[in-house]
């Protein structure tokens, strides 16, 4: 469903991720978004220590920081925030909410997530808050199908994004065998793995 324009308010989109790394199924999604919502802004938010990955190994937060900044560089609509990483700890979706609207008085601010993250999102902490925070957004991605995690009427809106197979596991799992990653990340953040030899050592 397409919202409209109307309360004059700036409409800012805020996309989370950890970003490790950053690819363009993220930049399509935030995109697509951006266009069907009228959004003035998307704002990328790195996760600090993502407590659902714990028990995995993720890059460093500057590093995922900076390949997000590369990969948002050249669109003005786009731009990253610390808040996250800066905050430390695990990352909780209200803290980010609470923090961005109080930095943002004057805009509604749109969560943007994937289908898979939407179908777990009851078993966040403070679930009723954060539909109070955001009208949130469910980006459809290939190989994940919608359930009905039984959400609030009015508080989400599901958006199919062109169909883009990409994962950021996938793109780890490509640099530790070898495989490129060229056009599936930006040529930024493809200079910028090798520079720093993310994911070469990860399998
Ligand atoms: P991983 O493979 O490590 O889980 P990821 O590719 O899902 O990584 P995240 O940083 O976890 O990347 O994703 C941030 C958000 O972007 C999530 O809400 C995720 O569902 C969404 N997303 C990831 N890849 C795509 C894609 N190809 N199309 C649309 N949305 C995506
Ligand atoms: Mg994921």
């Amino acid at each position: 469903m397409e919202e409209q324009k109307g309360s004059g308010k700036r409409r800012l989109g805020v996309m989370g991720g950890t970003f490790d790394p950053i690819h363009h199924g993220h930049l399509v999604a935030a995109s697509e978004v951006a266009s069907q919502f009228h959004l003035d802004e998307v704002v990328f938010v790195p996760t600090g220590q993502p407590w659902q990955k714990s028990h995995k190994k993720v890059s460093p937060a500057e590093d995922r920081y900076l390949m997000t900044v590369i990969a948002t560089a050249s669109n003005p609509q786009f731009s990253v925030s610390r808040i996250d990483i800066d905050r430390g700890g695990p990352t909780y979706t209200t803290d980010t909410l609470r923090e961005l609207r109080a930095l943002n008085g004057d805009a509604d601010l749109f969560f943007i997530t994937g289908a898979d993250a939407l179908a777990q999102i009851l078993t966040w902490r403070d679930a009723e808050e954060l539909f109070s925070l955001a009208h949130f957004i469910g980006v459809t991605r290939p190989g994940h199908i919608l359930a009905d995690p039984g959400l609030p009427e009015g508080g989400v809106s599901l958006v199919e994004v062109p169909a883009l197979a990409i994962s950021s596991s996938d793109c780890r799992a490509r640099v530790a065998h070898g495989d490129p990653v060229w056009y599936l990340v930006p040529d930024g953040v493809v200079r910028y793995i090798d520079k720093r030899e993310l994911y070469r050592h990860d399998c």
